[in-house]
């Protein structure tokens, strides 16, 4: 298939998804880049980093943070106390916003304060996310808060600088309540970044202070160099702080980088967190199958990103629900159909399996040939409609029929297989 390797475009939307952070679609739209916190899946083609790993990447980049110490027990945050020294903050790790709101961040005094704070917060639950790490940093005092971030703007095809002084907050609020606070500016990546693009950011922003202007526009220098150099698709500084002596710093960190660059940033792929992600995602993952976790019964499997989607789509339109979105690419490779089977099959919600076919430059005949061989290597109780059809469909229907296991069967469109997959499921 012409699809085989191009990523879906618009991934199906996943209710109460979790682990992921800000989506980046939406900037285009003129909404900030938080907004959509947990819109819809991404399909893993981002990685979204924890505020420490994101502040490292910073400090690597030259972005002054806050000195800091992972802890994961009480002891160990009264350990980073006595190294560090008190005040400090105390704060959850955990990929989601909103950790001050929910009780995630607390200033603690010394070192027994700071045991008894973590105490608190580990093992707490952030819509989802349970705590199960804390980054104790030396505690700021703090002035100012501007938000600071640099995104893409899929439909200006170029990275978007976000800036204001009304930081702290949630910023969609501040998107809502007071746009014109909200300073955007776009940078032609061909171009890269000009100094002016920071001067102008700091004035238009309205920020008066020089030693601050100077200051800042350094800081958004150099947030470009490193979403640009770590293959980024989100760095936003929310609160950028600035401190009564007039020093400027990143108090906070959101750092999503493109999936798709990992093979050049070992050290980045390095900080996935994989106990946190979704076990069937990351099965498929270690498989290279293309797999978004879905709430439904029935279990999808098509060929190319765009049939795949609308396997999705015709399920639900034949009143079902997806157990999942998942691209077998561009072939019908007993393998692939075997790695993706294995996957799908592996979630215990599945109870039928639609498996949508369009035979293109994979002729269907080939396809047919390697379900038959796939499920001779593996034992799948559940039933599995097929919909074959394209280039050599009557063949490749009679190769299945003539061979295939009883629970297997063969509708020839899209729509009375997804029919059928969702009786059988129900
Ligand atoms: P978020 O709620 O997940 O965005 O977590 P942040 O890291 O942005 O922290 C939330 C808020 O906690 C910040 O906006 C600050 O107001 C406050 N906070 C975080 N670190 C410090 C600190 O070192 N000193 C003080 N005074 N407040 C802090
Ligand atoms: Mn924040």
């Amino acid at each position: 298939m012409s699809t085989l390797h191009s990523p879906p475009r618009a991934p199906p939307a996943r209710e109460g998804r979790r682990g992921r952070r800000a989506a980046h679609g939406n900037a285009g739209t003129g909404a900030p880049a938080e907004v959509n916190r947990n819109a819809g899946a991404r399909l893993g083609r981002a990685l979204d980093l924890y505020e420490y790993q994101g502040k490292k990447l910073f400090a690597r980049f030259g972005i002054p943070v806050s000195e800091g110490r992972l802890a994961d027990s009480p002891e160990q945050a009264s350990a980073a106390v006595a190294e560090l020294g008190g005040p400090v903050v105390v704060k959850a790790q955990v990929l989601t916003g909103g950790r001050g709101k929910a009780g995630g961040i607390k200033l603690a005094a010394d070192e027994s304060e700071a045991e008894a704070r973590a105490r608190d917060i580990l093992g707490l639950d952030i819509r989802g996310h349970v705590v199960r790490t804390l980054w104790i940093e030396k505690a700021s005092d703090i002035a100012r808060e501007y938000y600071l971030s640099l995104t893409f703007d899929r439909s200006a095809r170029k990275p978007l600088y976000m800036f204001t002084t009304q930081g702290g907050v949630d910023i969609e609020e501040v998107a809502e309540s007071s746009p014109d606070a909200l300073v955007r500016l776009h940078v032609d990546p061909l171009e890269g970044f000009h100094p002016w693009q920071a001067r102008r950011l700091v004035y238009t922003a309205g920020v008066a202070d020089a030693g601050e202007q100077k200051q800042i526009a350094a800081i958004v220098g150099r947030l470009y160099e490193a979403f640009v150099a770590c293959d980024a698709m989100l760095c936003e500084i929310n609160p950028l702080i600035v401190t009564p002596d007039g020093e400027v710093r990143a108090l906070d960190s959101k750092f999503t980088v493109d999936d798709n660059a990992l093979y050049r940033h070992p050290d980045i792929a390095e900080m996935r967190d994989t106990a946190a992600a979704d076990p069937l995602e990351a099965l498929a993952r270690e498989k290279h199958v293309t797999y978004v976790k879905l709430d439904g019964e029935v279990g999808v499997l098509g060929n190319g990103a765009g049939l795949s989607m609308s396997s999705v789509d015709v399920v639900t339109f034949a009143g079902g629900r997806p157990a999942n979105f998942c691209d077998l690419g561009g072939g019908g490779d007993a393998q692939g159909v075997v790695d993706a089977l294995s996957v799908i099959t592996h979630d215990p919600q599945v109870k039928a399996i639609f498996f949508n076919i369009f035979g293109g430059i994979t002729r269907c005949d080939e396809v047919a040939r390697g379900i038959l061989q796939a499920l001779s290597e593996m034992t799948i109780d559940l039933p599995i409609v097929v919909r074959l059809d394209g280039t050599n469909a009557e063949e490749g229907r009679r190769i299945l029929s003539e061979a295939a296991p009883s629970n297997l069967h063969v509708e020839p469109t899209m729509l009375e297989a997804a029919r059928k997959a969702v009786e059988l499921a129900t």
